[in-house]
């Protein structure tokens, strides 16, 4: 299970850690509340604006990222939930990525089925339409992430749940662990048997729960833990 810690490496800030959005700038929360995005078009032009800016058009997976790729060549890797929506795990070559939270890539439309590539309705933001409507309903579009408010998608969740029920090891990493129900899939993971570890540098709810828990930095942390080292038998 990753977070937004494990890309802060990668420039992107997360939500709560030392140096977050959050932590920096109050009120930056309703930014990512569905019930303020519907209802405040000026709002929506904001974030528009932040979204054209986003540090994760121009970022590049780091060591961790590269980490749960090699991991997976291995074939011990179940999945990645992943509650970031920035790609750089499929960018490092991982293929097994399940985003609880969707993708910052795309758009869709509150109104309508319609969805199309973030791109495209950025490019209509930076020809001057502050808060686009969607071309085939007229309806509010944002981008296919998932904000407070809104809930994950069922298909999603359940391949999830069903990864996390399977695991013989939970790895959180980069998580504040305090957004449901992603954060709820570390418990499930243990309730079904599996060992917890947690790599995060500031304590979460779920530390009781893991039989390590581990404050490094995560750039330095995972490549370690994650490649075999000669002594280890491959598998
Ligand atoms: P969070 O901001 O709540 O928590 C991040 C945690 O990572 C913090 O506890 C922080 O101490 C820790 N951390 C940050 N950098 C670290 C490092 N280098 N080494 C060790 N620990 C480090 O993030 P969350 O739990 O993922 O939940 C917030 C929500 O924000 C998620 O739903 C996610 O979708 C969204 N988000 C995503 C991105 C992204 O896609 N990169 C960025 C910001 C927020």
């Amino acid at each position: 299970m990753s977070g937004a810690g494990i890309s802060t490496d990668s420039g992107i800030p997360d939500f709560r850690g030392p140096n977050g959005l959050w932590t920096r700038t109050p009120g930056a929360e309703r930014m990512s509340s569905i019930t303020e995005y519907r209802r405040d078009p000026d709002l929506r032009a904001r974030v528009w604006q932040a979204r054209s800016v986003h540090p994760g058009w121009t970022a590049v997976p780091n060591a961790a990222h590269r980490a749960l790729g090699e991991l997976e060549a291995t074939g011990r890797l179940v999945a990645i939930l992943t509650q970031n929506i920035d790609g750089l795990h499929q960018r490092a070559g991982s293929r097994r990525v399940i985003e609880l939270h969707g993708t910052m890539f795309d758009t869709e439309c509150l109104s309508c089925p319609d969805t199309r590539p973030m791109r495209e309705v950025l490019d209509r933001v930076a020809a001057g339409e502050a808060d686009p409507p969607c071309l085939a309903c007229g309806g509010i579009l944002k981008s296919a992430t998932v904000s407070f408010g809104q809930p994950l998608n069922r298909k999603v969740l359940d391949e999830a749940r069903k990864a996390a029920e399977s695991a013989d090891l939970m790895l959180a990493v980069g998580s504040s662990l305090t957004v449901q129900p992603a954060a709820g899939l570390v418990g499930l993971a243990a309730r079904a048997g599996a060992t917890v570890v947690i790599c995060n540098a500031s304590p979460t709810p779920y530390d009781g729960l893991a039989a390590t828990v581990i404050r490094e930095p995560i750039g330095k942390a995972l490549p370690e833990l994650l490649t075999p080292t000669k002594a280890e038998p491959t598998a």
